[in-house]
């Protein structure tokens, strides 16, 4: 009975002491389902308008160095920035986990001062805006990692041999390197050099440049990206890689090579299962534009995670399943992420939903290129089933938080999507719809927009005014209501909208009874239809705007 006390006080004490290891976890599991209440650090890090972040990233040159055997790093990072406005503080982050133990600059006289996980570079005379500042900064340290996740994630493969993923976005890039963290604060171009035990191999986004012998028992692989990058999608992978070239004709009839690097054990079903990606590729030139990295390649490679849509290296994880149409749906919408979310990224993280919805819709329209509208709609009808309505798709903004644990927020993949999806089915005209994604592909390309951006363009281009439409699906938790009473003595259904809905006005929606299809058009006022043993599942919501059905068990008004 005293060694289990003992053990318990022990247990308490170790997570007492690492309280700051985990406190980002615990809060954010317990606390921070709401997205309402952030601390004042949060808002400090997150304040796109804070004028110490006044700031431009020309560059990042990581240097990385990996110990596998201790679960470590230690790095230089050399940030290469500009001021926007003379001052003498700048912000950055740096988890404070992670140890800095030198520091060198461009301009004399800079101390760094640490709070938590904000970095400030305070300089002893303001710095004229314009001066092209470098900054080196020697940091090492452990990642936080949570029963083995984290943003590097170490497992082994099958042979027992070191195996190393990393994923930033949701924990925070400032987790494994000093940066800006914040989404809007794209570098122009980046370098990524990782250094690892010699037996090994590392892969990052954007084109080898060179692989580089240590004297010692390393290599270092130098990868270059010459676009901008999200600060979240810079990565590296570490592993028994076995390079697959997929040869591909791009839209404009260029000969590319799409590179695949996978477990050297896994090359015989990766090469079968990595035969999709051209005709992805190609589906999806046509649909939103040219790939937008040819210049930096285009790379899958073989994640231990599930998958990440890292710019130009996109992390794959390695079940290599197909399924009933061939095609893996996780590839479809990394692979879309590349124009959005990467090609065309939010302003904030609360502009996200831009990624996730529009990457997840993507997933429903290259099943309806592919195979034509019922694999469309069966695609939407699974989408609809997974939405769980419980916090709005656009949350607080000006706010950054880590978001890695939490689940409330996934909507904004699946009802993201059923939003373009509304928006389509609304438009009502095809040619209108699909020219408004390429252009806006083309028109905002390599930036950063904001959600009022993105509704705005899309009332140009599409020639109405769709805000209401957005505003619902965006900041009401509820879809439209559609409110249905049942009477089975009679066989009769009745049914109306809860709420008007402007944007549908006059707007048809589709019952199922039994083979054939019927065409309601729901009002403000109860409507009568006869119909024997409807059920919910009896709306084809795909073929209409997103709406919930609600059963009643009498009429309200
Ligand atoms: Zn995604």
């Amino acid at each position: 009975m005293k060694h289990i006390l003992k053990l318990i006080i022990l247990g308490i004490s170790l997570i007492v002491l690492n309280s700051c290891y985990y406190r980002p976890f615990i809060t954010y599991t317990l606390n921070k389902r709401d997205f309402k209440h952030f601390s004042k650090r949060e808002k400090i890090a997150g304040n796109n308008a804070n004028p110490q972040r006044d700031y431009h990233i020309n560059k990042y040159d990581w240097n990385v160095k990996v110990f596998p055997e201790k679960r470590k790093i230690s790095g230089k990072m050399i940030i290469y920035f500009t001021p926007n406005s003379e001052q003498n503080t700048f912000l950055f982050d740096l988890q404070n986990k992670m140890k800095i133990n030198s520091f060198t600059c461009s301009v004399k006289n800079l101390k760094i001062k640490r709070n938590r996980d904000l970095m400030y570079l305070v300089f002893e005379n303001n710095v004229p805006k314009n001066t092209r500042i470098s900054l080196v900064i020697n940091y090492e340290g452990k990642p936080a990692n949570v029963f083995g996740q984290g943003p590097i994630i170490w497992k082994f493969d099958k042979h027992k041999r070191p195996w190393i993923s990393t994923s930033t976005e949701g924990i925070g890039p400032q987790f494994i390197m000093p940066c800006n963290a914040l989404l809007n604060a794209e570098a122009d171009s980046c370098n990524i050099n990782i250094t690892i035990p010699k037996d090994l191999i590392a892969v990052a986004n954007g084109k080898l440049k060179k692989v580089i012998n240590n004297n010692n028992s390393t290599k270092t692989y130098n990868y270059s990206i010459t676009n901008p990058i999200n600060i979240y999608n810079i990565s590296f992978n570490i592993g028994h890689f076995k390079k697959i070239i997929k040869p591909y004709k791009d839209i404009n009839g260029v000969e590319r090579e799409i590179e695949c690097q996978v477990l050297d054990y896994n090359y015989d079903i990766a090469n079968k299962f990595y035969d999709q990606v051209p005709i992805i590729m190609h589906e999806f030139e046509k649909m939103f534009g040219e790939f937008p990295w040819w210049n930096d390649g285009c790379k899958f490679i073989e994640s231990n995670f599930t998958a990440m849509e890292h710019q130009s290296g996109i992390a794959m994880g390695n079940d290599y399943a197909t399924y009933g149409d061939a095609y893996n749906i996780t590839l479809v919408h990394e692979l879309a992420h590349e124009w959005w979310g990467n090609n065309i990224t939010g302003k904030d993280y609360c502009d996200i939903w831009i990624h996730e919805g529009f990457a997840t819709y993507a997933e429903a329209l290259f099943s309806e290129k592919l195979s034509g509208k019922k694999l469309y709609e069966k695609h939407i009808a699974h989408d609809i089933k997974s939405i769980k309505n419980t916090i709005p798709l656009y949350k607080k903004c000006d706010v950054l938080y880590n978001s890695w644990t939490n689940s409330a927020d996934q909507d904004i993949y699946k009802k993201g999507s059923l939003l373009v999806h509304s928006l389509r089915m609304v438009v009502n005209n095809d040619s209108l719809f699909f020219n408004s994604l390429h252009t806006i592909q083309k028109d905002f390309k390599q930036q950063n927009v904001s959600t009022k951006e993105i509704i705005n363009k899309f009332n140009k281009l599409l020639e109405n005014d769709y805000s209401e439409l957005f505003d619902w699906y965006l900041n009401r938790t509820e879809p439209p209501i559609l409110q249905v009473v049942i009477d089975k003595e009679k066989g009769e259904l009745h049914y109306k909208w809860k709420e008007e809905i402007l944007f549908f006005k006059h707007g048809k929606i589709t019952l199922q009874n039994h083979e054939n299809l019927i065409t309601l058009m729901p009002t403000l006022n109860y409507q009568t239809y006869r119909v024997k043993d409807v059920q919910i599942n009896n709306f084809l919501i795909e073929k209409s705007i997103y709406y919930k059905v609600k059963v009643l068990k009498r009429k309200t008004i």
